[in-house]
C-alpha cells in the first residue's frame, strides 16, 4: 500500500515528504493510522548527524494513532482501537527481555542501529529500495505497521495528540523517577534539564511524593514551565549553588545526557544518594569521574532506559495517573505542525522552546 512519510536523507539536508510503499501488516502486526508524533531528542541526534543511521530513514518513534487493520494472528486489538506506540518491539527471549527490559533487548538494539524491525526487514520501500525505520519504528508517516505488542491501548483517557507524549518522553521521564530513582516520600529531587523528558521527571518526582523538586535549565521559559508543573524551585546552572545552599538533593536525574549535565547531577547529589542518567549522550561521549564520589561519598550512579520498566506494564500505571489528574500531558504539548511542515517542526524542536513539538500526519 502507499503512504506519505517524512524521509531523512542526511544531516544538514531537509526532510522530504513523499509517497513510499508500505508492506501489508504481517500476521502479528497491526496497521496504525498515525494521529500525532512527538519530536524526541533521539530524532534530533540523528538529524544533527551525532548518530550514524542508514538512509533514507523515516524518523519518529513517539506516536499515537488508531488501529486500521490487524494481522491474522492478532487478537488483542481491533480496528478503531486508539493506541500509543512503544518503540521497543523486542524479541521476548533474550536475557534483557526476560528481566523485563525490552528496550535493552539485543535484537532491538541491533535493529535500531540497522534501521530495521527486530524480526526482519523494514517493510517500507521507495522505488524498490529499502526505506529505513528510526528507532525500529518510523512514525513520521500517515500509516505504519507495527508489532501488535507495541501498540498499547490508550482508550479515551487522553486525546491522541496528547497521548503521543506517553510513548517516549512520559514513559522515559516518569518511569526513570518512579522505577529507578525511587525517591523516598519527602525527599529532595534535583532534575537537570526542563525539556520534554525533564518535565516528565519533575512530574514523576511529584507523583512519587518528593518534598522538594529543584529543576535546573539554562532557559528561563522552560524553568517557568517546570515551576507550573511541580518544581518547587528552579535555577539556571549559574544560580544552582545559591538555590542548593541549604539542602543537598537526596537524588538527581539527568534528563539531558551531556558529560557536563551528568557531572552536575552527580556533584549535587548528597552523600549516599542516587544519580540517574536518563538523557542519551551523543555517540563517543565519555564521563570524567572522581572515584571519591563513590568511595568516600558512597554515591550511586546508574542509568534508566525507557523508564526502567516494560512499557506494557508501565503505560497502564501512567494512564492511571492521567485519569487521576496527577500526570498532566496537555501543558507539555508544544507547537503542532502538519506532516508537510515537518522541517519547521524539526527547527522548532532544535530551538529548544518549551513544550514537545508535535507533528500530525
Ligand atoms: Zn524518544
Ligand atoms: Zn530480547
Amino acid at each position: 500500500m502507499k503512504t506519505r512519510a517524512a524521509l531523512f536523507h542526511g544531516a544538514g539536508r531537509p526532510l522530504e515528504v513523499r509517497e513510499i510503499e508500505l508492506d501489508e501488516p504481517r500476521h502479528h502486526e497491526v496497521l496504525v493510522r498515525i494521529a500525532a508524533v512527538g519530536i524526541c531528542g533521539t530524532d534530533l541526534h540523528v538529524v544533527k548527524g551525532e548518530w550514524d543511521r542508514p538512509k533514507p530513514m523515516v524518523l519518529g518513534h513517539e506516536g499515537a494513532g488508531t488501529v486500521e487493520a490487524i494481522g491474522a494472528a492478532v487478537d488483542s486489538l481491533q480496528p478503531g482501537d486508539k493506541v500509543v506506540l512503544s518503540w521497543a518491539p523486542s524479541c521476548g527471549a533474550c536475557a534483557d527481555c526476560r528481566r523485563g527490559r525490552p528496550a535493552a533487548c539485543i535484537e532491538l538494539q541491533r535493529a535500531i542501529a540497522a534501521g530495521t524491525r527486530p524480526d526482519g526487514p523494514t517493510g517500507m520501500s521507495l522505488d524498490g529500495e529499502p526505506v529505513y525505520r528510526g528507532t525500529a519504528t518510523g512514525a513520521l508517516s500517515e500509516l505504519l505497521t507495527v508489532d501488535a505488542g507495541v501498540a498499547l491501548p490508550v482508550g479515551d483517557d487522553a486525546p491522541l495528540k496528547h497521548a503521543a507524549l506517553l510513548g517516549c518522553a512520559a514513559l522515559t521521564g516518569v518511569g526513570a523517577v518512579l522505577f529507578q530513582a525511587r525517591p523516598d516520600p519527602g525527599a529532595t529531587v534535583l532534575v537537570v534539564g526542563a525539556g520534554g523528558v525533564g518535565l516528565f521527571c519533575v512530574q514523576g518526582a511529584r507523583i512519587a511524593g518528593a518534598g522538594a523538586i529543584v529543576c535546573v535549565d539554562p532557559l528561563e521559559a522552560r524553568l517557568e514551565q517546570a515551576a507550573r508543573i511541580g518544581a518547587t524551585s528552579t535555577a539556571t546552572p549559574e544560580g544552582l549553588p545559591q538555590t542548593l545552599r541549604e539542602v543537598a538533593p537526596d537524588g538527581a536525574v539527568d534528563a539531558v545526557g551531556t558529560p557536563q549535565t551528568t557531572e552536575l547531577a552527580l556533584r549535587w547529589t548528597r552523600n549516599g544518594g542516587r544519580t540517574v542518567l536518563v538523557g542519551l549522550p551523543a555517540a563517543g561521549e565519555r564521563l570524567d569521574l572522581d572515584p571519591a564520589e563513590f568511595v568516600r561519598r558512597e554515591k550511586e550512579l546508574t542509568g534508566s532506559m525507557y523508564g526502567s520498566e516494560d512499557p506494557r506494564r508501565s503505560l497502564p500505571v501512567l494512564l492511571e495517573h492521567v485519569r487521576s489528574g496527577a500526570l498532566e500531558l496537555e501543558p507539555l504539548v508544544g507547537p503542532t505542525f502538519a506532516l508537510d511542515e515537518v522541517n519547521e517542526a524539526i527547527d522548532a524542536s532544535l530551538a529548544g522552546l518549551p513544550g514537545r513539538v508535535i507533528v500530525t500526519p
